[in-house]
């Protein structure tokens, strides 16, 4: 038997070989989508924090005297003593925003959709997944110990085909898909899939991490999942839905029962970036607007969200280009399988509204000339 030494010494390898080891970098993010990386100084087209919401003033000083107030952590699981009255102050106002009865707020959204799906769908059931959805969906279906199938990437009439075939088999079934997807920048046709999944007596979730508050328009779901870490600016997952199944949730899920509830000032700080973020649309507005002016410069399709993939091919050759962009001082981050298919390595631009039309033009300019689009 291998040594655990040699085991993890030969993995390394192997990932090293093909340009997919992850490495650790210490980076400091600053305000207006500054980082800092060895020192030198960055613009960021890597954070998540499309609205800037991170660091304005406001969310901070939510965190700050929520910290003072209430300490660091919350001292124990939700259903045990770490259930503040800030966390249902936070999820009365997702559930207003979403417009549906309740919300829960789990640690994180990975939890959240490892917690949800299970609570709803067990052995004998049809979990369909869209092919790109993230991770954490996966997990979640895989965790259910249902029939999970692979649905083609925003493709209507392969759901449509998959629940004809399968869906009389099962005794209830779930779709699972992506607002904007994460790496693709894509959006679901949301409508579409509730059309069909209502049709054939399926429940569906859309993870909208990277929709809220950026993408907004559109029908809802009944089951609405997405995270408080992107345009909230903060940490942590929330689920909105009818109050049965959240009140449901609240005993069955198990990344929501058995862990420690989510920092107040966690809490505090989402709850101020909601009100902001009602408060000021054209703050909203601004990522896709600089997204599209960026995908204009380089003659690529016309961006659907904050994200936009520049595709690249090869590992080794995404890294070489991301490392180009950092010495010519911005952080664009490249994404590698697994986290994208095979020969599909990439920079994924992210845009902020602490952006400025300015720095995606020099952006543009750069990557324009490093990759003869110009
Ligand atoms: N869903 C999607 C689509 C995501 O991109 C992410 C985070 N990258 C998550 C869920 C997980 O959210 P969190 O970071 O809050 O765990």
């Amino acid at each position: 038997m291998d040594s655990l030494e040699s085991f993890a010494q030969a993995k390394l390898a192997g990932l090293e070989a093909g340009a997919l080891r992850r490495r650790l970098v210490p980076t400091l993010r600053g305000a207006e989508s500054s980082a800092e990386r060895g020192g030198r100084a960055l613009v960021s087209f890597s954070c998540n924090d499309y609205l800037g919401l991170s660091h304005d003033p406001r969310v901070v000083a939510a965190a700050q005297g929520a910290v003072a107030a209430f300490g660091a952590g919350a001292g124990g699981s939700r259903l045990v003593a770490g259930n503040h009255p800030v966390l249902t102050r936070l999820e009365e106002r997702l559930a207003r925003h979403k417009g549906t009865e309740a919300a829960l707020v789990f640690g994180s959204g990975y939890l959240a959709n490892l917690g949800i799906t299970p609570a709803l769908a067990g052995p004998g059931d049809l979990i369909l997944v869209d092919e790109l959805a993230h991770a954490c969906m996966w997990g979640g279906a895989r965790l259910s110990g249902a029939r999970v199938v692979s649905v083609r990437h925003n493709d209507v009439s392969d759901l449509a085909r998959l629940l004809a075939e399968h869906r009389g088999a099962h005794r209830r079934a779930m779709v699972l898909t992506e607002r904007v997807f994460s790496m693709d920048g894509d959006r679901a046709p949301i409508g579409d899939i509730l059309g069909v999944a209502e049709a054939h007596d399926a429940w569906v979730l859309v993870d909208d991490a990277h929709g809220l508050g950026v993408v907004e328009a559109g029908p809802r779901a009944p089951l609405e999942m997405g995270t408080l870490s992107k345009s909230l600016g903060s940490y942590g997952g929330y689920l909105c839905a009818s109050q049965a199944v959240i009140d449901l949730l609240v005993s069955r899920a198990r990344s929501f029962v058995y862990t420690t509830g989510l920092p107040p000032a966690s809490a505090a700080a989402a709850l101020e970036a909601l009100t902001i973020l009602e408060a000021e649309p054209e703050r909203g507005a601004k990522p896709l607007l600089l997204a599209r002016r960026f995908t204009a410069r380089l003659g690529l399709p016309e961006a659907e969200s904050a994200v936009v993939p520049v595709l690249v091919g090869e590992a080794e050759a995404a890294l070489a280009l991301s490392a180009a962009l950092e010495a010519a001082g911005f952080l664009v981050v490249a994404i590698r399988p697994p986290t994208v298919p095979p020969g599909t390595a990439r920079l994924r631009v992210a845009f902020s509204a602490a952006h400025d039309a300015a720095q995606v033009d020099a952006l543009a300019g750069v990557l324009a000339a490093l990759t003869g689009r110009s």
